[in-house]
């Protein structure tokens, strides 16, 4: 939330700084129009190749919602032609805050006419940015905002990386005092055979494990004698100091923990704007344990292993079969303004749970989630659980939002083929 405040307080500046830019251009240059979604700009985000509907994106384009793109993959953006409108140009500003971090502030990085294809009108466009970020957009018709319907909108990307990568493994904390019935050697070994067995539409390289008490730098922060709890050991869940460790910077980091402090939560990664180098996005965190109202359990080791390629599917793009209302509520005073046409994931061949479990999977996570921005994989314990989740029809999907019983888990060829194109375009 306090995030939230900080973007949303420091934006409502935005309009004006942009304005007064604007309005200081010669006329002989191409009109701008800046975006004057103001603090709204960072609530509605298309991220690259997610096929949920995503209307509330559609809906506010106009005005201004960002893209998140990564350095030099190649992107499109689509919508449906409204025969009652001309075509309008879409305007992408780069945002940058400024020296003191008070302000933001937009510079024009493109403008574009669309081609139309199938009845549909495209944008293409490539990113030459450093790193992965987010620009923003308006849609411009006779130097105002574009007014027509915007449907169907669809956001693709194709990266020029490999579909390779290695996965580093960091251990923080006395991880191998704790554990039982298992080695690290054991759970290292099982989580290589299960990326290489699930993960068929990528190759997996190689698996390093290292101690965050041994790290080159940040290693005096990470006693090895003692239990490390994402959340509370350290403000930051992630632990992401950690990730684009040195000499295999480019690798996925997977952080090992004793516990993520929120009850019940196993696993969580950045949703989509992940990267394979280093700073915000860089790890996928997973616990050893679980927080309970009273206290701690144990995770098997297969629940360990399940939990990392269900964070990583997320890590990569994907979003969970069947949502919750925790990936989709955003509070603004009493509303909740999140994109309720994204309880699907959009792909044709993973199945969604009916609204009946929708609703009871909506119903438990609203009071047991703490906001935390990332998705997170949720352990149902089998004598509190008020509702059989073996019975939905996607409740062997990777992607589901919480643990099963007895299920043999797979992703949907759909599903790989995202991860691919995803990998693809994280720079590594
Ligand atoms: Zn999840």
């Amino acid at each position: 939330m306090k995030n939230f405040c900080k973007k949303f307080c420091l934006l409502s500046f935005v309009g004006l700084v942009l304005f007064f830019t604007a309005c200081a251009e010669s006329e002989t240059e191409e009109f701008t129009l800046y975006p004057d979604n103001q603090g709204d700009i960072f609530l509605r985000r298309l991220y690259p190749n997610d096929l949920a509907k995503n209307d509330s994106a559609a809906a506010n384009i106009a005005h201004g919602i960002t893209l998140v793109v990564h350095p030099n993959a190649t992107y499109q953006l689509s919508f449906d032609v409204d025969p009652n409108f001309d075509a309008p140009t879409l305007q992408l500003f780069r945002l940058y805050l400024n020296k003191e971090q008070t302000e933001w502030h937009g510079s024009k990085v493109r403008s574009l006419k669309p081609d139309i294809e199938n009845g549909r009108y495209v944008y293409s466009f490539i990113c030459e940015e450093n790193s992965f970020t987010e620009w923003a957009t308006s849609l411009v018709l006779d130097e105002t905002y574009y007014k027509g319907r915007v449907s169907n909108i669809r956001f693709t990307g194709n990266g020029a990386y490999s579909d390779h990568f290695s996965i580093n493994l960091i251990l923080v904390g006395n991880i191998e005092e704790e554990i039982e019935g298992y080695t690290i050697d054991e759970l290292a070994s099982n989580l290589l055979q299960e990326f290489r067995a699930q993960y068929t539409s990528v190759t997996i390289d190689t698996l390093y494990i290292n101690y965050a008490s041994k790290h080159p730098t940040l290693g005096a922060k990470y006693p090895a004698n003692e239990p490390w709890l994402a959340g509370a050991s350290s403000e930051d869940f992630f632990l992401s100091e950690l990730g684009g460790w040195p000499g295999i910077e480019d690798a996925l980091d997977i952080v090992l923990v004793h516990y993520i402090k929120n009850d019940g939560v196993l696993g969580y990664s950045k949703p989509f704007s992940a990267n394979l180098g280093k700073g915000a996005g860089s790890t996928v965190v997973l616990g050893t344990h679980i927080k309970t109202p009273y206290g701690e359990d144990s995770i098997s080791m297969k629940d360990i292993v399940e939990t990392a390629l269900h964070e990583t599917g997320h890590f990569f793009g994907l979003r969970h079969t069947t949502a919750t209302k925790a990936d989709i509520e955003i509070l603004q005073g009493d509303y909740d303004i999140g994109d309720y046409s994204n309880l699907d994931d959009g792909l044709d061949d993973t199945p969604y749970c009916s609204v009946g479990y929708t609703k009871s999977l909506m119903k438990i996570k609203s009071t047991d989630i703490v906001k935390v921005p990332g998705l997170s994989r949720i352990y149902i314990a089998g004598n509190t659980t008020t509702f059989n989740v073996n019975n939905c029809p996607d409740a062997d999907n990777y992607m589901f939002p919480t643990t099963v019983k007895d299920k043999v888990l797979s992703f949907s060829k759909q599903q790989l083929d995202m991860i691919r194109k995803n990998l693809m375009i994280f720079p590594h």
